[in-house]
């Protein structure tokens, strides 16, 4: 089956940060991180619908202009996720401009933005365009299970990680698909019907084997209805996992952050991960709060992902991608034959 998202680092992997997610069947891409965005088209810039902000630092926010500029005519909400402190930062930016003529537009582009903490929300506002983006406060509701995001099409889950200051990860990812072998179908003696919808719902929710299902039996006049197990229809099913990508940058390598990246990208299919500095350059990216090639590999292969994109490379590195690539390659493929490297334990700042 095609995988519903496709995801391509706006700036490649040097430069600010920035991942363009598009579903390729829903007309919708989401955002994660909002650094210089102009090497987007205004096309896809109008198809996104979800921002997911890691932090404020200006390499991952200054796009924040220019989304809203191609968005303005746009008759839709727009969801922003990201630290506290978020709607503060979005509400300053709005205010930086003149909205005197907005009663003259016939749309209303909404800005909807939560801000995460590690209860799994801290509060919601919105702004419209209609009413000049006004700040309106809203009560949060926090989940508690790191899920930030339900759309039924897929899911969304943060990890708070520490730089130095609160740090989002982020990973989406669908549930299972589930397909009807019709000729399985035939021979449990069943008709195709709009009872299919509720078995695969119930499977994609992981009921259990004795849930009772509703099913369209044939008979030899046509059909009626039936009560059957769910463990007895399975046969009749194909199961195949959904799409998984996790985003994780801009984190110092401690043990905590380990735990949580682990946690949060287990079994991506890709994870996209910051490895700003060359293995050699440890101390200079603890000092900087950020990862090296080999502790990006590393930690690709403690989450059992089966591809690791890594980017955010330094600019000092000018010329030398396809060797911080191998030294990355390298850890994660070490790592996943070995037992996994254990960074040094939290001390001092990093916390
Ligand atoms: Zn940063």
């Amino acid at each position: 089956m095609r995988p519903s998202f496709h995801a391509q680092l706006v700036n490649g992997r040097t430069g600010d940060a920035a991942l363009y997610v598009d579903h390729r069947y829903e007309r919708r891409a989401l955002l994660f991180d909002l650094g210089d965005i102009h090497a987007l088209p205004s096309r896809k810039l109008l198809r996104v619908s979800h921002v997911f902000v890691s932090h404020a630092h200006i390499d991952h926010f200054i796009g924040f202009d220019q989304l809203l500029r191609a968005s303005l005519r746009r008759d839709v909400e727009v969801r922003f996720f990201g630290p506290p402190g978020l709607i503060a930062r979005i509400e300053a930016k709005l205010g930086g401009y003149t909205w005197n003529l907005v009663d003259r537009f016939t749309t209303n582009l909404r800005l909807a933005v939560s801000e995460i903490d590690a209860n799994g929300a801290a509060r919601r506002a919105r702004f419209q365009l209609r009413h000049a983006f006004a700040r309106e406060d809203f009560e949060a509701r926090p989940r508690g299970d790191g899920v930030i995001l339900e759309t039924g099409l897929f899911h969304v889950s943060a990890a708070v990680l520490d730089h130095r200051t609160p740090c989002l990860g982020f990973a989406v990812a669908e549930p299972v698909h589930v397909n009807v072998w019709r000729n399985r179908l035939d021979e449990l003696g069943l008709a195709v019907g709009p009872w299919l919808h509720p078995l695969k719902q119930a499977v994609v929710e992981g009921k259990p084997d004795d849930t009772p299902i509703e099913v369209l039996r044939r008979v030899e006049d046509g059909a009626r209805t039936d009560i059957a197990a769910l463990g007895e229809l399975r046969e009749a099913l194909r199961v195949t996992p959904g799409q998984k990508i996790a985003y994780v940058t801009d984190v110092v390598f401690t043990e905590a952050n380990a735990r949580k990246i682990e946690t949060l990208a287990r079994g991506a299919d890709t994870l996209f991960i910051e490895a700003c500095f060359a293995a050699e350059d440890e101390a200079l990216a603890a000092e900087r709060a950020h990862l090296t090639t080999r502790q990006a590999g590393t930690l690709a292969a403690r989450a059992g992902a089966r591809r690791v994109e890594p980017f955010h490379f330094s600019p000092r590195y000018e010329g030398q991608e396809a060797r911080l690539l191998e030294e990355v390659e390298a850890a994660f493929h070490e790592g996943a034959r070995t037992a996994p490297v254990t960074p040094p334990a939290a001390s001092g700042d990093d916390t």
